[in-house]
């Protein structure tokens, strides 16, 4: 058997080990490579970079070549259980979170898909005790066919990849999808796109209202057949999103037959992800969060609503998102702004009389600038509500920036006052 893997970033090259150690042969196919003769070869493996409009996958389904993505290809080989999340933010958040809580309490399991490590990597690694959390991406669930979740969570869906897909709409269905492969779904019923979804297999969670899974006298309750109940003094991680998090995972934990004890240890464990409203520094009274991952409105806006008064420094490059409805938090939350990369004119615009603006073109400026603008009591927040790929590799490379800015920027503060 002979496989044409389209992608040689980090799932081709994890779907290229699976079928080494399959003993299968393949070639790697990548834009910019001349176009191969396509009836070479019995199948081709998806990376999900690759969109289903691309001329090679019309080629090989003209000549009638199976494809499957990366993760299908894996799912094929694993054994177990599998727990799938997705949603537009919080993916890897809660993937972790039930991952952490898992291993805390000695079970077996693995984590990957979109997050980390590629799900080919460790498909052949799975036994029947195995319980393995897939973040997917709305690009790989397109690719599903027979992939078969246990348990699957989608947390929310707001809008982005809109130069991906044709509208809101198409993105939505996508991410739908996911629910044709699942036993159980595990929903949000605060998400406007989710709430009227009805299924015997659907169970919700609500920060709001009286779901399966809801908040009652400063705990979260799950009331499912062995009821859960965790104190939201125990859970760490603060913020509106971080606690439909914590829902979406107690709930998938206690499916999963977690005691309440064993979930509460394992989310005392859980420390949180790197660029992800993570607090960076004080300096003079003023506090640093990187929030390098927040990449399009919504979770810009949640990061809105976790602070008070703040030096927003946000943009990047542009998916065609709008931030309009964003103004009124805006106005309410954000005392001073500096707008960096592609989408500085059009945040500019988006925000203009709402507060101070002003613009930079690099990240240590704009942590400069940012300073600039706090008094004492003031939170210096990197959340460019924009993807990075116009100024970095990537979001990690941007948050680092930022980090180093701010470390440069506290050094310099402390040799002025020695001088
Ligand atoms: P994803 O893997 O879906 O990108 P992450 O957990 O990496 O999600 O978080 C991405 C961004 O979204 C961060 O800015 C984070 O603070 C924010 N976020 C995390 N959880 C949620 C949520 N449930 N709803 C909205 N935003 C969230």
């Amino acid at each position: 058997m002979k496989a044409l893997i389209l992608g040689k970033g980090v799932s081709g090259r994890g779907a290229a080990r699976l079928l080494d150690s399959l003993g299968f042969s393949y070639q790697f196919y990548q834009d910019g490579d001349g176009v191969p003769d396509v009836s070479l070869f019995d199948f081709s493996v998806k990376s999900p970079g690759f969109s289903i409009n691309h001329k090679i996958l019309r080629l090989l389904r003209e000549k009638n070549i199976p494809t499957l993505g990366e993760i299908e290809l894996a799912f094929r080989f694993s054994r177990g259980k599998t727990v799938s999340v997705t949603g537009t933010n919080g993916k890897s958040t809660t993937t972790a979170l039930i991952h952490t809580t898992l291993k805390t309490n000695g079970k077996r399991t693995f984590i990957g898909g979109n997050f980390g490590t590629p799900f080919s990597e460790f498909a052949l690694k799975t036994t029947l005790e195995t319980v393995s959390v897939i973040e997917l991406s709305s690009f790989q669930i397109e690719d599903l066919k027979s992939y078969r979740s246990d348990i699957s969570v989608v947390l929310n869906i707001t809008p982005d990849h809109m130069n991906r897909y044709r509208d809101f709409q198409e993105y939505t269905e996508t991410k739908l999808k996911l629910l044709n492969h699942s036993d159980i779904v595990v929903l949000n019923r605060d998400d406007p796109q989710l709430k009227s979804l009805r299924g015997d297999n659907i169970i919700f969670f609500s920060r709001k209202e009286r779901a399966d899974t809801y908040v009652d006298s400063e705990k979260v309750v799950v009331n499912l057949n062995k009821k859960t109940e965790i104190p939201l003094s125990e859970l760490p991680l603060k913020g509106v999103h971080n606690l439909e998090n914590y829902m979406a995972a107690a709930t998938v934990l206690n499916l999963l037959g977690l005691t309440e004890d064993q979930i509460i240890r394992g989310f005392k464990a859980f420390k949180g992800l790197p660029h992800r409203t993570e607090f960076v520094e004080t300096i003079k009274r003023v506090r640093f969060i990187n929030d390098s991952k927040s990449t399009n409105p919504d979770s810009l806006r949640k990061a809105l609503e976790s602070f008070e008064k703040v030096i927003l420094i946000a943009g990047g490059s542009n998916k065609g998102l709008d931030f309009g409805k964003l103004r009124e938090l805006f106005k309410e939350r954000v005392k001073g702004a500096v707008f960096i990369g592609e989408t500085a004119e059009l945040l500019s615009e988006t925000f203009k009389g709402l507060s101070t603006i002003l613009r930079a073109n690099s990240m240590e400026e704009a942590v400069k600038k940012a300073f600039e603008l706090s008094e004492p009591g003031d939170t210096v927040l990197l959340s460019p509500g924009c993807a990075s790929f116009d100024m970095f590799k990537n979001f990690e490379e941007r948050g680092e920036a930022f980090k180093k800015a701010v470390l440069k920027l506290k050094r310099e503060l402390e040799e002025k006052v020695e001088d």
